[in-house]
């Protein structure tokens, strides 16, 4: 804006200055003309008025002027002149101004050089005899002049310009300067020119529906950025590129990295097949769901394509973390496939058994061995159930888990009680040492889980061996010890007893009766009570398990 009205100041006061200048010397040169011919006719008339009184003599002085006087007859042959010798002059009749004096008493005429540099004013007045004087002066034409006052001229328009130039940037930037020092936040506070009133108006009026606008944009940005940082789920929004557009906390978790780089593809986030099928098929357009296995996880990718108008313009992946779910999915089919084999092996006796029964290949004294062999395997499969449906109400979290105070002591010798038959059949001596302590828990798991510690420390004892009980109210737990003077356990097996239906071989060898269930219902009673399990066992030494209740 400045420089357009730079260049039309500059431009409009070039162009008076150029007009104003032709003019001046137009009118200048058109006054001093006229001056000039009034002065050419006085003399004209004076030099005439000479002539007729004294003839050619009063014609000799004028030799001395520095115009040139010349005397014409009737017939416009020269009689005198005064600067040429008269007889080498043509005939002047036809000359315009000889012509006007001989009809109207004057005439006058101009007539330029062949260079147009110089030009002769002519004026001629007609004598009473007929003959006429002609007085001429030789004067510079207008273009001399102007080629004559052409450097001056150069040097003043030189300066001209540069007094125009400042001049016109000062005006250019003194109009400029208030618009370019509007506010453009709060317009309508300045208003220097009345004409801008209705602009800044305007401008005030979108000044404040763009900040509503993007108080709204910033709400909702917010609002995203609220919902997706406390979601777990990663979400990570792709240009057409593949360029990581957005992403929230979940997903930098879930893919364990740090940040991604401005504008990064989002394969450098993962370079799995899977994680690049989906990415692909989004941007392609369609949707694809994937599991990829990441460092330590499993997660499974949700990719959406994003359309605008029609057209696909990026994607939206939804990573979910699907860890837990994979091993659970894991465990319960490892689980389904462990009881169908455990459940087979005594329906499969039970089956034979009565198979031979049903045969009549038994003899009558045989029956009640086969019978009692029946009732033993039914009894196991009823055991397993049992403990089947007790895991499977921990899992599941079903019990009525009304959490009590309950005296641990108390509960501890009413299991040695119900087991001190089975003790000394084995011949184990149970010793219990213990003190008055209480816990908050769910009476029926824990004396499940005292229970089948007790049974397992009585069933993998030696004859003759001990199991002993202890129960200690300390400073931060409550610690319950069940050990035994038993078979032990090895070092490989000892991480793997608390498994579903993990049963150590040699024990199994000696039939001792397990369904491989009895820890794992400890392990999870010990967790519904927030409590830890530990263990130490060593080959033909014997076992201790110990059952810490945090306070
Ligand atoms: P089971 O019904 O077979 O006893 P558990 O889950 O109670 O099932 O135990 C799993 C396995 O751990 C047992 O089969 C046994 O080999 C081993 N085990 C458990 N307790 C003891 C113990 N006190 N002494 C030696 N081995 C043990």
């Amino acid at each position: 804006m400045t420089k357009r009205i730079f260049r039309a100041v500059f431009g409009v006061a070039m162009v008076m200055m150029l007009s104003i200048t032709a003019l001046v010397m137009g009118m200048m040169y058109e006054y001093f003309s006229n001056e000039q011919y009034k002065q050419l006719r006085s003399q004209a008339i004076y030099v005439a008025a000479g002539t007729q009184m004294n003839g050619q003599a009063y014609l000799l002085q004028t030799k001395n002027l520095s115009n040139r006087v010349t005397w014409i007859d009737e017939d416009g042959a020269i009689l005198f002149d005064s600067k040429v010798d008269p007889t080498n002059m043509n005939n002047h009749k036809d000359r315009e101004e000889i012509i006007a004096a001989f009809e109207n008493g004057e005439g006058s005429s101009v007539r330029y050089s062949a260079t147009i540099l110089k030009k002769t004013v002519n004026y001629a007045v007609k004598l009473q005899d007929g003959t006429i004087i002609r007085v001429s002066e030789e004067t510079i034409s207008l273009f001399s002049i102007f080629l004559i006052m052409l450097q001056p001229l150069v040097v003043i328009l030189v300066a001209s310009i540069l007094v125009s130039v400042a001049l016109s940037f000062r005006t250019a930037k003194k109009i400029t300067k208030p618009i370019n020092d509007i506010d453009l936040e709060r317009p309508e506070l300045e208003v220097v020119y009345d004409e801008l009133t209705p602009l800044l108006r305007r401008i005030a009026v979108q000044n404040k529906q763009l900040y509503d606008q993007m108080r709204e944009l910033e709400r909702q940005k917010q609002e995203f950025d609220t919902i997706t940082s406390n979601m777990q789920e990663g979400i990570l929004v792709l240009d057409m590129k593949a360029e990581v557009l957005s992403y929230n906390k979940g997903a930098l978790l879930l893919m364990g990295i740090e940040s991604p780089k401005d504008s990064s593809s989002v394969y450098e986030l993962n370079r799995s097949e899977g994680f690049r099928r989906c990415v692909e098929s989004a941007l392609s357009g369609n949707h694809r769901e994937e599991n990829i296995q990441l460092a330590d996880k499993v997660c499974q990718v949700f990719a959406n394509p994003v359309t605008q108008e029609r057209m696909v313009a990026g994607a939206i992946l939804v990573l979910l973390d699907v860890t837990e779910r994979e091993e659970r999915e894991g465990l319960r089919r490892e689980f389904t496939a462990n009881v169908s084999h455990e459940l087979k092996t005594p329906l499969t006796s039970i089956s034979g058994f009565a198979e031979i029964m049903k045969n009549g290949m038994v003899k009558e004294a045989d029956v009640p061995r086969f019978a009692s062999n029946i009732y033993d395997e039914a009894q196991r499969l009823i055991q397993m159930v049992q403990d089947i449906i007790k895991l499977s109400k921990l899992d599941e979290k079903q019990i009525a888990m009304e959490k009590a105070t309950i005296n641990l002591e108390s509960l501890v010798r009413e299991v040695v009680k119900r087991l001190e038959p089975i003790a000394e059949k084995k011949g184990v001596t149970i010793l219990v040492d213990t003190e008055p302590v209480s816990v908050v828990g769910v009476y029926q798991v824990l004396q499940e889980m005292v229970y089948n510690l007790c049974d397992n420390g009585i069933r993998y004892n030696r004859t003759d061996g001990m199991l002993t009980l202890t129960l200690q109210n300390k400073e931060k737990e409550v610690l319950l010890l069940v050990s035994d003077t038993g078979i032990g356990i090895a070092k490989a097996n000892q991480s793997r007893i608390f498994e579903r239906f993990y049963r150590v071989n040699e024990s199994r060898s000696k039939e001792t009766e397990g369904t491989g269930l009895g820890l794992s219902i400890v392990k999870h009673g010990a967790k519904l009570h927030n409590a830890t399990v530990g263990l130490v066992s060593e080959l033909e030494k014997g076992t201790t398990i110990s059952i810490s209740f945090p306070k």
